[in-house]
């Protein structure tokens, strides 16, 4: 089930970012954090009220842009205006109204979708007066919160959910179609592999409109009488006259939309390039959303080789990409059509891996080993017990861990049990997730 998606746009210092951050809270797990890879976060899982939603900051992709900054939050507002439900529009109750402001908000006003305009940085009652100015751009009655302090998120946030579609059950997990989702920066070829994937399997095609307006959906059925729907978003390439450089950054934040509907995502590589720092953020992204993973390095056909070429690509690939090293990786190319007929294959395993359920006496034996063989590190005369897991969730497989005590679990300690459960259960190309659920022993 697809969550509402809420955008935050505005110009730089606004705030946004410590909103953002706010609202993230303690909820960014340690689990999702590797060490050694930074990366930006761009999106943040959270809830109000009960309704689970997902923040996204489109400033929050590149700081340090040369481009015009006026230029740069225009295309944020686009993106924001094509793949968000609602769209929070921040301004600063300390500059009061500026010209950027003014000309972002004449775009905004143009979407039918909901827009907020939100003045930050109104720390105190003082600055309440400030808001008066705000009304001019026709957006309505501005909300005052102060990012620093917290205040006034509550009534935001009320108004937020308010614009959320009514709970949606998940019918798509009746009739087993598979998402696939084909991203990747500008030009690494993934019109070409789709067309590849869709000719030479062709069973049945018909386009379907895309719930956004960046990327196109084709359902299809294999030989196999497995289907498909195809989430290309090669449609990224905008006719507007972007330059190929924010172009490529800007891909980043455009594939959201396609990887946050998908099952599994096909991570399209230039194998020429090797691995970039955008591919980097589309491969957190992809992880951070708890979805399948295949790497594929295109335009194979284009790489001078010799013995052991393969062997060490691969390897720099998934040292590059440590935070999806379970992905498999697929060399090949779309132009010649060499190996093309293996991606059909890798995506039914990693899609069954994804689905695959535990069973609890199993996942508790799994479990029993992995504590013998290497037991849990003391922490101030305390350890860590683990009394007994289930298994609660699919796509990804999502294990329960019942513990006396959660702060006595080390990221060092949940990357060895995953390791573990790896290696008894096999699960390629997905995430595997570990909830932690307090016991209190009686004593
Ligand atoms: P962004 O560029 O829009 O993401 O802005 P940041 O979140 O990086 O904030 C820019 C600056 O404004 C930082 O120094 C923040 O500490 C400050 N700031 C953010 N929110 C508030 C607020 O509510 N009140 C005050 N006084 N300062 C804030
Ligand atoms: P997209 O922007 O990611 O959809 O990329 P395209 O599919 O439009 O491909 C961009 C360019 O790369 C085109 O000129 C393709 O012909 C070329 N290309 C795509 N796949 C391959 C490949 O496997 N090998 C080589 N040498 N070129 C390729």
């Amino acid at each position: 089930m697809t969550k509402p998606l809420v955008a935050i746009v505005g110009r730089p210092n606004v705030g946004k970012s410590t909103f953002f951050n706010r609202m993230a809270g303690k909820r960014v797990s340690i689990v999702e954090d590797v060490p050694g890879v930074t990366r930006d976060r761009i999106t943040v899982d959270t809830e109000w009220l009960g309704r689970a939603f997902t923040l996204i900051d489109t400033g929050g992709i590149d700081p340090k842009s040369e481009d015009a900054l006026l230029s740069q939050m225009r295309e944020q507002a686009q993106i924001a205006m094509d793949m968000a439900d609602v769209i929070c529009f921040f301004t600063d109750a300390r500059d009061g109204l500026t010209d950027d402001d003014r000309d972002v908000a004449n775009m905004l006003r143009k979407t039918k979708k909901p827009v907020l305009l939100v003045v930050n940085k109104a720390d105190t009652l003082a600055l309440n007066d400030a808001m008066y100015e705000f009304y001019e751009l026709g957006l309505g009655d501005p909300f005052a919160i102060s990012s620093v302090n917290m205040l006034g998120f509550g009534d935001l946030l009320d108004e937020i959910i308010r614009y959320f579609p009514a709970d949606t059950a998940s019918p798509e997990d009746e009739e087993e179609i598979i998402q696939l989702a084909v991203v990747g920066r500008p030009n690494v070829g993934k019109s070409s592999l789709t067309n590849r994937l869709l000719g030479e399997n062709r069973t049945m095609v018909s386009d379907i409109a895309g719930t956004t307006r960046d990327a196109v959906d084709t359902l299809f059925t294999d030989a196999d009488g497995t289907r498909y729907n195809i989430i290309d978003t090669a449609g990224i390439r905008r006719k507007r006259s972007v330059e190929e450089e924010t172009l490529e950054r800007y891909s980043v934040l455009r594939s959201i939309a396609a990887i946050r509907r998908c099952d599994v995502a096909l991570l399209l590589l230039d194998a020429r390039d090797g691995v970039t720092e955008q591919d980097t953020k589309i491969a957190g992204l992809i992880r951070d959303e708890g979805k399948g993973v295949i790497v594929i390095v295109n335009k194979w056909d284009a790489v001078e080789k010799e013995t052991g070429t393969l062997e060490k690509y691969q390897k720099q690939v998934l040292s590059d990409l440590k935070f999806i090293s379970y992905a498999p990786v697929l060399f090949l190319s779309a132009l010649s059509g060499q190996r093309v007929q293996n991606v059909f294959p890798k995506v039914r395993e990693v899609y069954a891996a994804a689905s695959r359920r535990i069973t609890t006496g199993v996942l508790n034996d799994v479990l029993a080993d992995a504590v013998n063989a290497v037991p849990p590190p003391m922490q101030g005369g305390r350890r860590l017990r683990i009394y007994y897991g289930t298994q609660v969730s699919v796509r990804p497989p999502s294990f329960a861990l019942f513990v006396n005590d959660e702060e006595l679990m080390f990221f060092a300690y949940e990357r060895y049990l995953e390791n573990h459960f790896r290696k008894a259960f096999d699960f390629p190309g997905t995430p595997i997730r570990f909830l932690l659920r307090e016991k209190k022993k009686e004593s």
